[in-house]
C-alpha cells in the first residue's frame, strides 16, 4: 500500500471528481423516485430506486461526504422496510423520501476530506462521529493515576483526552481553545472548591457555556449548588463509573433533535386555537392551525403532524368522529391524538378516548401543562416508532432488521464482486453479570458494548442486537482478514474497560465468530457459519475472535 499521505491525496483527487459528478448522481436519484407509480408496486423500479441510494453510501464516505454517506444509509434502512412490504406508497411514505432527497442535495455540498476514510483496512474512530461535535476532553485532576486510567478508558469510546494535573496548568490552556469538554474535579491542595472556581472564571466571558462535568469525592448540597452554578452539565461521585460518565459525554456530545415536533390543532373556535397555537409554538413546535373540520384531512396529508389536538364539541362534526375518521387512515393508525374541551365529565372523557384518543386536555389549560402533555406524548410516540427498527436498550439496529440488511448486502457484495464479513459477537459469562451484579448492571455492560461498537465500527457498517446479550455486525467492504484485525482489537479493548457495580471492579470479555461472503455467499449461509466459529471460539476457551472453517 502507498503510504497514508500520497493515498489520501489521490482519494481527495479522484473525489473532486467524485464531487463532480454528485449532482447528475442525485438527479438520476429523483428521476428514479419519480419514475415510480403512484398508485401499486414497481419491484424493478423500486430495486433501481434502492442501488443507487446504495451506491451512496460507500463511496460518500470513501471521498469525505460522511453525512451524506450516513443520510443514504438511513435512507436505505427505510426504503428496504417499504420494499418488505410492496403495496403502493402512501403520501407520508412519499414526503419521507422527498426529505430524505433533499437532506442528500444539502449534504452533497458538505465535504470534509479530515474524514477520508482509509479503511476498509482499519476502523477510523473519528469517521463515525458527526461532523463538528467536539469529541476532545480535558481532564483537571490532581490524583495523577485516576486522570490517566480516566485517558485510557474514555480512549476506548474514541474521545480523545489531555490531562491536567493543576489548575495552574490548565488555565492558560483554556485561552487557546474553545470546543472542549471539561472533566473536572472539584477539590484540590490549594483550594477545596478549587475547580468549580476556575470553572465559574472560565465560564464568565462565555455567551454559550463550555460543558463541564463535575468529578467529587464528598456529594453533598453545598458542592452540588456550586457546581450548578458554575454551569455543570453533570455531576459524578466517585469512584467514577465509567458506564455513567460515558453517557453523559455522549449525550452532549450527541447533535440535538434537528426538526421540530409538528402539531395539528382542530378547533372551531379561532380565539382559542390562536391561544393554545402561539404557547407551543413559543416552545418551538410547528403548529397548523384549522378551524373548519372538514378541512382537517386534507391539511393532515399535508402538514403530516406527529400529533393531533382536537376539540371535541364542534358544531359541524364533533371531535370524536374526527378521531375514528383518521383512525381508519393507514398511515395515522398510530398517531397520538388529543382531545380538548370545557368538558369535565368524566364518563364522556373516557368514552372519547375509547373511540380512539390518547388523552383529554381540559381547557382552560395551563400553557406549561399544554406544552408537557404534547412535547412528552410526541417524544414517547416518536420513539416507539423507530423501536420498530432499533432495539429499545442500544439504538442498534434489532434482529429482523439486521437480518434482512445482511441478507440484502450479501446478495449486493457478491453481484458486485465486493468482500463482506458478517461477524457474531456473545458476550462470555454473562449469566454471571447478572448473578453476581443485579440486571440493571447486565443492562449497562451491553450498552457499553453496543456503544463502543458502535463507536469503533465505520458508520457504514451496520451493527445489530442480535439477541440478549449477542451481537451482530456486518462489515461492509471488508474481507475475514480485516474484519479480523478490526474486531479482535476491538475485543482486547472492551476485555480492558472497568466495570463497576456498588465501587465494586470488574472486567467482561466476549467471543466472536467471523465468516466472509466470498465463502458462504448468501445470508443463511454467513449466519450459521458465523455462528459455528462463534461457538468455536467459545469452545476453546472464550474472549478471543475465530474464523469460520473452510466450507
Ligand atoms: P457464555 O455465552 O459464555 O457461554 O455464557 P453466558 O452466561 O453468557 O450464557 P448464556 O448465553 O446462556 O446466557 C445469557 C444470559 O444473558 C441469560 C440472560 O439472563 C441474560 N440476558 C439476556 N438478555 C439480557 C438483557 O437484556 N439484560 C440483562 N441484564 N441480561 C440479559
Ligand atoms: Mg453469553
Ligand atoms: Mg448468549
Amino acid at each position: 500500500m502507498a503510504n497514508p499521505g500520497e493515498l489520501q491525496a489521490k482519494l481527495i483527487s479522484l473525489g473532486d471528481s467524485y464531487s463532480a459528478q454528485l449532482p447528475e448522481k442525485l438527479n438520476q436519484l429523483e428521476q428514479a423516485f419519480n419514475q415510480l407509480p403512484v398508485k401499486g408496486w414497481d419491484e424493478q423500479r423500486f430495486q433501481n430506486l434502492l442501488s443507487l441510494v446504495h451506491g451512496l453510501i460507500g463511496s460518500g464516505k470513501t471521498f469525505g461526504f460522511a453525512s451524506l454517506s450516513n443520510l443514504a444509509r438511513d435512507l436505505e434502512i427505510y426504503l428496504r422496510q417499504l420494499a418488505l412490504r410492496k403495496v403502493s406508497l402512501n403520501k407520508e411514505q412519499r414526503n419521507l423520501i422527498l426529505e430524505s432527497l433533499q437532506e442528500l442535495h444539502q449534504a452533497s455540498t458538505l465535504r470534509d476530506v479530515s474524514l477520508i476514510d482509509l479503511s476498509g483496512l482499519i476502523a477510523v474512530v473519528q469517521a463515525s462521529q458527526d461532523a463538528g461535535a467536539p469529541r476532545r476532553i480535558f481532564v483537571v485532576e490532581d490524583d495523577r493515576e485516576l486522570a490517566l486510567e480516566l485517558k485510557i478508558q474514555l480512549g476506548y469510546f474514541g474521545y480523545d483526552v489531555s490531562i491536567f494535573n493543576s489548575l495552574a496548568d490548565f488555565m492558560p490552556a483554556m485561552q487557546q481553545t474553545s470546543d472542549v469538554i471539561v472533566l473536572m474535579d472539584i477539590s484540590f491542595p490549594e483550594d477545596h472548591l478549587g475547580g468549580i472556581n476556575a470553572m465559574k472564571e472560565i465560564q464568565q466571558g462565555r455567551e454559550v457555556p463550555l460543558p463541564v462535568v463535575f468529578l467529587t469525592a464528598h456529594d453533598n448540597f453545598e458542592e452540588r449548588l456550586e457546581a450548578a452554578r458554575a454551569g455543570s452539565s453533570a455531576y459524578l461521585c466517585k469512584p467514577v463509573n465509567i458506564g455513567n460518565l460515558i453517557d453523559k459525554l455522549d449525550n452532549l456530545t450527541s447533535p440535538k433533535p434537528q426538526t421540530p415536533y409538528r402539531v395539528m390543532i382542530v378547533d372551531d373556535s379561532v380565539a382559542l386555537t390562536a391561544y393554545h397555537a402561539s404557547v407551543l409554538e413559543q416552545a418551538g413546535v410547528s403548529v397548523k392551525v384549522v378551524n373548519n373540520p372538514f378541512k382537517a384531512m386534507e391539511a393532515l396529508q399535508e402538514f403530516a403532524p406527529d400529533l393531533i389536538l382536537i376539540d371535541l364539541y364542534m358544531p359541524e362534526c364533533n371531535g370524536t368522529d374526527l378521531a375514528r375518521v383518521i383512525r381508519q387512515l393507514d398511515a395515522f393508525v398510530s398517531i397520538p391524538i388529543v382531545f380538548l374541551s370545557a368538558e369535565s365529565d368524566l364518563d364522556k372523557q373516557l368514552f372519547a378516548m375509547g373511540l380512539g384518543g390518547d388523552d383529554f386536555l381540559t381547557k382552560p389549560i395551563q400553557p406549561q401543562h399544554l406544552i408537557s402533555s404534547v412535547t412528552s406524548r410526541i417524544r414517547r410516540s416518536l420513539m416507539l416508532r423507530s423501536f420498530m427498527v432499533r432495539d429499545s436498550l442500544t439504538g442498534l439496529l434489532n434482529h429482523t432488521v439486521i437480518k434482512d440488511m445482511l441478507d440484502s448486502e450479501v446478495a449486493w457484495a457478491v453481484r458486485h464482486k465486493k468482500p463482506l464479513s458478517f461477524a457474531m459477537i456473545d458476550i462470555d459469562h454473562f449469566k454471571k453479570v447478572n448473578d453476581n451484579y443485579g440486571h440493571p448492571v447486565g443492562d449497562r455492560v451491553i450498552k457499553s458494548l453496543s456503544r463502543l461498537l458502535k463507536q469503533r465500527l465505520r458508520s457504514s457498517d451496520l451493527v445489530g442486537r442480535y439477541g440478549g446479550e449477542e451481537f451482530a455486525v456486518v462489515l461492509i467492504d471488508a474481507d475475514r482478514t480485516t474484519a479480523m484485525k478490526v474486531l479482535d482489537n476491538i475485543r482486547k479493548d472492551f476485555s480492558q474497560l472497568r466495570h463497576l457495580a456498588e465501587e465494586k471492579e470488574f472486567h467482561v470479555t466476549f467471543s466472536c465468530g467471523i465468516a466472509d461472503a466470498s465463502q458462504f455467499p448468501n445470508g443463511a449461509k454467513l449466519c450459521e457459519a458465523a455462528d459455528k466459529a462463534l461457538y468455536k471460539a467459545k469452545e476453546a476457551g472464550r474472549n478471543q475472535t475465530a474464523l469460520a472453517n473452510n466450507p
